[in-house]
């Protein structure tokens, strides 16, 4: 399929594509609540490849966002190596560079990765692309930096430097317009653009301004936790939203769940839990909730998140994985 296309007052769009990037094996009683407590499910860590085409110029932009899992658990901080651990059985190929090559395309091709949060099984290994721009949602760079430290779990912890700093620009903060972060790499044009309510989300960024595709703030999972919301058709209009961890099983979107939280005997007096504060995660799965319920613009707004086992097992077998498309 081409990518994004306008034409004649046709609604632009983006093309997206699955990547497989890894997987890895979640507990159950870490995510839901009430849980099987020795229940664990191998998931897959997915990247996603969007791609828009300028109709004037025929420019094609390239994002892939998030990198899954990094091919050599090693190459991870020793504190990571042994969180991993406790993600057994993990898988890291194929990784996004030989996804990505499936369908002929090499990191030199990639415009831009996005990430939707900085943990590791998002992060992936940057270093791979040498050329790209990486964008990252407010707070993460001191997430990245250790300036802002998160006491919610083993899963807190976070690599200084894994980002290129002369490549590598954060968003401004939706609540804040004068935000005192890491000062980072002068963001790129497109992503320069204000934030603004889109339906139920309170802060979109329209990146493309053809209404193609949204950077989304979704506040909740881990400070600059940002989703992609992707116009993939005109005609039916239809919508995909890459909900990176907003959430981790899919009955708790359905509220046959609710989130978990636990006590770890290495951190005493805190309750931990997966996402960094529950209150905004909440808050988050309930506008998808809505938009899912009412669609947008008359459109229907598919929910993918990074880790839902289920929709990569039938994605796979109805070939959106790149070179197929979504
Ligand atoms: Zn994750």
């Amino acid at each position: 399929m081409d990518p994004g296309v306008q034409n004649h007052g046709v609604p632009a769009t983006v093309s997206v594509h699955a990547i497989s990037a890894g997987s890895l094996t979640l507990p159950e009683r870490f995510f839901v609540h009430p849980a099987d407590p020795e229940a664990r499910k191998t998931v897959p860590s997915l990247s996603f490849l969007i791609q828009h085409m300028n109709p004037s110029t025929s420019k094609i932009t390239r994002i892939v966002f998030d990198l899954g899992i990094r091919r050599q658990i090693s190459a991870y901080s020793p504190e990571i190596q042994a969180h991993a651990q406790t993600r057994q059985p993990l898988t890291t190929a194929p990784d996004v560079i030989s996804s990505l090559a499936k369908g002929g395309l090499k990191e030199s091709d990639i415009d831009y990765v996005l990430i939707s949060h900085v943990h590791w099984d998002h992060l992936g290994m940057p270093s791979d692309f040498k050329a790209s721009k990486f964008g990252v949602g407010a707070g993460a760079l001191d997430l990245l930096s250790g300036r802002t430290k998160l006491t919610n779990g083993s899963h807190s912890y976070f690599e200084a430097g894994i980002l290129p700093p002369s490549r590598t620009f954060e968003l401004p903060d939706p609540l804040q317009n004068d935000s005192e972060s890491t000062p980072s790499y002068p963001r790129p044009e497109m992503f320069c653009e204000a934030w603004k309510p889109f339906h139920a989300f309170p802060d979109t960024m329209d990146i493309f301004s053809d209404g193609s595709c949204y950077v989304v703030s979704a506040p909740g999972h881990l400070p600059g936790h940002i989703n992609m919301l992707c116009r993939i058709s005109s005609h039916p209009l239809k919508y995909v939203l890459l909900a990176g961890d907003a959430c981790h099983d899919i009955r708790i979107l359905t509220g046959e769940r609710d989130i978990a939280t636990w006590s770890d005997e290495r951190l005493p007096h805190v309750t931990c839990c997966i996402h960094a504060s529950v209150q905004e995660a909440e808050k988050t799965i309930e506008t998808m909730r809505k938009v899912q319920r009412d669609g947008l613009d008359g459109g229907e707004v598919e929910i993918v998140f990074a880790h839902d086992v289920d929709w990569a097992a039938k994605s796979l077998k109805e070939g959106r994985f790149w070179p197929g498309h979504l």
